[in-house]
């Protein structure tokens, strides 16, 4: 069933023929996500808009609808892409060449500060800063190479977004919305060697500007019952959680946190009786009861993140069970 949304956008694929909705079905099964099909069209909800593909006498129509510009923005680009690399053209009603690519913001760096022995703590300020709150609890941070003035990706004639490139290319980590309000939201860098995240936020960025684009990458988990496993870099998306769980998600309970950090990095959570501080992070998954109705979520490092996923599925929970987010490599 078809939704009712603020922004629209159309295009045109000159050829009716099958292709354009085999890479569209490609890129879905990549993406492990489900598309509608009908007699008529075929329907793929996607990053809160809907994209249409509707078949007509010589040609295939294309619709985006989205709440805002910027969903319409995103399904533009990725839909771009998937028939450009199927060597298929789409001649849209509109593209906004020259804009900065959807979802981009940039943002003025406020303040830099040591939040505990582990992590900064940044604060962003912006006019767009309110849409970070809600809807995704993660952004990419954009990073120009030290000493060049950035080149910000933008949108190009074909609705593609252009990324810089060589000498101007972006360094692109994702990070979490640790707190936003107002026009302001802070996030928190787990400080290791070899980042250059940390070299950026330790060069005196304070008074200077930055890009982020999101929100994306998941919201709260809900269950019933909820148990979180996270290493350091899991420690502001699993605080994020459990600020957010009792406003947004109140029928979920978390049972418990074992965070792979140590103590002094606890700040905000140490006084939580569900919150475990432990050396090993699979060998408390592996002792954790489970609950019949629990997700578990789990976010570290790669080779742990697909380890979890493995032991939880042969312990019996079901795909919708368990998030296990590879967070670095
Ligand atoms: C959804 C999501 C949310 C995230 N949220 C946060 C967050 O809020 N705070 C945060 O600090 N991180 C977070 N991360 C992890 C962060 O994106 C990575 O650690 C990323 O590699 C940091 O970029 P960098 O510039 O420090 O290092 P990169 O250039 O990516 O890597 C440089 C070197 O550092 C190593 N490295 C990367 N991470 C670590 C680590 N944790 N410990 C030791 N070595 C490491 C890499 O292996 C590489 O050798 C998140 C990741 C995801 C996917």
């Amino acid at each position: 069933m078809s939704r009712n949304f603020a922004c629209r956008l159309s295009g045109e694929v000159a050829s009716p023929s099958g292709a354009a909705a085999a890479a569209l079905r490609a890129r879905a099964a990549q993406w492990e996500m489900p598309i509608l099909e009908t007699a008529d069209r075929l329907v793929w909800s996607l990053w809160g808009g809907e994209l249409r593909l509707i078949p007509e006498r010589d040609s295939l129509r294309i619709e985006l609808h989205g709440p805002e510009r910027r969903q319409i923005g995103l399904l533009q680009d990725m839909v771009s892409e998937a028939l450009a690399e199927a060597g298929l053209g789409v001649a849209w009603d509109h593209v906004d060449v020259g804009a900065l690519a959807p979802g981009l913001a940039v943002m003025r760096v406020a303040s830099v500060r040591r939040l505990s022995p582990g992590f900064l703590r940044i604060r962003l300020s912006g006019p767009e800063a309110g849409r970070f709150g809600q809807g995704g609890l993660h952004f990419r941070l954009l990073l120009p190479p030290p000493g060049r003035v950035p080149v910000w990706p933008r949108i190009g004639p074909t609705g593609r977004t252009i990324w810089p490139e060589a000498a101007d290319a972006l360094h692109r980590p994702v990070y979490t919305v640790a707190a936003q309000q107002g026009d302001w939201l802070d996030f928190d860098i787990y400080r290791h060697p070899g980042s250059p995240t940390c070299d950026w936020a330790m060069s005196g960025i304070e008074g200077s500007d930055v890009a982020i684009m999101g929100p994306g990458g998941g919201w709260l988990p809900e269950a019933p019952q909820i148990l979180l496993f996270g290493d350091q870099t899991a420690l502001p998306a699993i605080r994020r959680i459990m600020q957010l769980q009792p406003l947004c998600a109140p029928e979920s309970r978390i049972l418990g946190a074992w965070l792979r950090v140590d103590s002094a990095d606890l700040v905000g959570l140490a006084s939580d009786p569900r919150i475990t501080a432990v050396p090993d992070l699979l060998g408390a998954l592996r002792a954790a009861p489970l609950p019949e109705a629990a997700h578990v979520w789990f976010a570290g490092h790669a080779d742990d993140a697909r380890q979890a996923r493995d032991e939880l599925t042969a312990r019996g929970l079901g795909r919708k069970s368990v998030t296990a987010a590879a967070y670095w490599s």
